[in-house]
């Protein structure tokens, strides 16, 4: 089970961006990055084609890595590091080291 999750709550603490909080919209584990809406805007140009006569500057995510951000607790509302806890029903759960409650 991964520490982050799509449609987590995060926030930044190191980069550009540093500060901001925004939702994870995508995790790319093996590369030990993360893509969050609204955070690592990047600026690509876009050429005019037939279809878009006018081209002009996309402006969209970039992937962030993984430890530039903390989890913002769903339970206490602050930013954490993340343990893990196994549930009396065998589920592992994601453990909040700041307030020690549990999620999924
Ligand atoms: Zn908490």
């Amino acid at each position: 089970m991964k520490k982050l999750r799509k449609g987590d709550k995060v926030k930044v603490i190191s980069g550009n961006d540093r500060g901001r909080e925004g939702e994870v919209l995508r995790v790319y584990p093996k590369a030990h990055r993360i893509l969050v809406k609204g955070i690592g805007m990047i600026t690509r140009h876009q050429r005019p084609t037939q279809r878009q006569r006018e081209g002009g500057i996309i402006e969209r995510e970039g992937t962030i890595p993984l430890s530039n951000v903390l989890v913002i607790c769903p339970e206490c509302d602050k930013p954490t590091r993340i343990g893990f806890q196994i549930a009396e029903t065998g589920e592992k759960l994601r453990l909040c080291k700041q307030c020690q409650r549990t999620f999924s």
